[in-house]
């Protein structure tokens, strides 16, 4: 009992982020119809290369319109629905998201936009300006170069998140997606709002992006969407490209558990599986599950939440153990689930120890390798000790291999020896892709045995690390081996 303890599951490992809400305000007509065309820019080629081609203070001048720029100093400037935060030229582009040009010191202190943004829930801003930039326009810059003094923002417990980048630009993929993961962890905190200059062209771009990856919509939706709620978004045809780009790019990522019906639904290895995942996680999640699967870990951690509440162990396991691997309509659910928006609400829900069994290993073996390698299997035999066998592989070999060991050990622990093999069994089977009789002969089978052995030897200090052969790893060699 005392080592059950030790493996609280973290729910702050599988975070469930809530989801957007996308609300178009216009008929299934009109909005079939802002569809049916590709996305354009909304400046020409030339309007847009001069702009690039200007200095700051000329771009100000003959853009912007100076000291007397309307994005600077919005106040009745725009239509009136244009300011859901009053002195921002802003709008609620979903209930969390919001779109806005950027704030300016004086008008943040006389219309108390700090207070405005409290009373609203917006918990952060996403900063996309670099500093310096739009010197020449509105107000001078204050310190720290930007056009308000985030200090005072984070000062009343407000996020700020920069992500420097040049006007009417994009950036690379990969930058993309770290904003888009900052804005759905700040989300889960608060709404959040996002700016540039003007909140159109780098915000737009940003949201569009944002509303692909959590709600999956396509370039073009995640456009005309934005643009929908916040007219003249995402202006350059540069910035049209990445958002098309992106949503393209993303859709590998987003896929958790293979499957023929959707793109980039085919098998891939595990190595490829946890590839993704660490582009997709973000924070803690990214921090500590960095070498395991986060799938992998939210079903084991949930059969052994059900193991520690369960009043008979023995039953638990024999439920374990009743697990056929295919996927009835109810697991296709989960897959589903975890491909359409990365939810694992219905595992961490589970109360059925067959339905979590039969999800994991359905998943380890329609895996395109198996999760542990022949070739890995025998590194880690070969080798005389077991630490010296976990070295010797690949770090995410080495944190599955330890970590089932761990998981195995909790899931058994007092139970029959019999009933022991066969869970352990029954995972390696999936884990090495070889059939279970095969298994229960195999030196792997014994070299994993050994191994949970070992783990337990660790957990409960009483041996050293090269000290592996105890009473009860010797009886369960015996039984493998069919001896009395
Ligand atoms: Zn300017």
């Amino acid at each position: 009992p005392s080592r059950m303890a030790e493996s609280k599951p973290s729910q702050g490992l599988v975070h469930s982020y809530s989801r957007e809400c996308v609300e178009w305000r216009n008929t299934e007509e009109e909005r079939s119809e802002m569809l049916g065309k590709p996305p354009e820019s909304l400046y020409t080629a030339l309007g847009n290369a001069v702009r690039l081609g200007l200095s700051g203070e000329t771009l100000c001048r003959q853009f912007c319109g100076g000291a007397a720029c309307k994005h600077c100093d919005p106040v009745g400037r725009f239509a009136e629905d244009a300011y859901a935060v009053r002195g921002l030229h802003s709008h609620w582009v979903t209930k969390t998201i919001l779109a806005m040009s950027r704030p300016v010191q004086a008008r943040v202190e006389e219309l108390n936009i700090i207070d405005q943004f409290k009373e609203q829930g917006i918990r952060a801003v996403v900063n996309l300006q670099e500093p310096g930039e739009h010197a020449h326009c509105g107000q001078p810059l204050v310190n720290g170069g930007f056009s308000y003094d985030p200090a005072l923002f984070m000062a009343a417990g407000l996020a700020v998140y920069n992500f420097a980048w040049p006007d009417f630009t994009t950036v690379q993929f990969e930058r993309l997606l770290d904003v888009v993961k900052v804005m759905q962890f700040a989300a889960s905190e608060g709404s959040v709002a996002v700016h540039c200059h003007a909140g159109l062209g780098r915000t737009g771009l940003v949201i569009a992006c944002y509303l692909i990856f959590v709600e999956r919509l396509s370039g073009e939706e995640a456009i005309a969407y934005v643009r929908h709620r916040r007219p003249q978004s995402i202006q350059t045809q540069l910035q049209v490209d990445s958002v098309m780009d992106f949503a393209e790019r993303i859709r590998p990522y987003l896929v958790l558990f293979p499957h023929r019906a959707i793109a980039w639904g085919h098998r891939f290895s595990y190595e490829e599986h946890m590839r993704r995942q660490a582009a997709i996680l973000h924070g803690e999640e990214a921090k500590r599950l960095r070498y395991l699967s986060q799938l992998v870990y939210a079903v084991t951690q949930r059969l052994l939440q059900l193991r520690r509440e369960a009043a008979s162990g023995e039953e638990l396991l024999n439920q374990v153990l009743s697990a056929s691997p295919a996927l009835d309509e109810e697991l296709e659910g989960w897959r589903d689930s975890l491909n359409n928006r990365r939810c694992f609400q219905e595992i961490l829900q589970c109360r059925e120890p067959a339905k979590l069994t039969a999800f994991l290993l359905c998943w380890l073996h329609q895996l395109k390798a198996p999760a542990l390698s022949i070739q890995n299997v025998s590194t880690l035999m070969k080798t005389q000790t077991i630490t010296g066998g976990l070295d010797a592989v690949d770090r995410y070999t080495s944190t599955l291999v330890r970590y089932m060991a761990l998981f195995l050990l909790q899931l058994v622990s007092d139970q029959s020896d019999d009933a022991e093999v066969d869970v352990i069994l029954l995972f390696l089977s999936a884990l090495t892709h070889q059939s279970q009789p095969h298994s229960r002969r195999s030196d792997f089978a014994r070299y994993f045995i050994k191994l949970v052995d070992y783990v337990e030897g660790l957990l409960e200090r009483r041996v050293s690390p090269e000290l592996v052969w105890r009473d009860r790893a010797d009886r369960l060699h015996k039984r493998l081996s069919g001896q009395p």
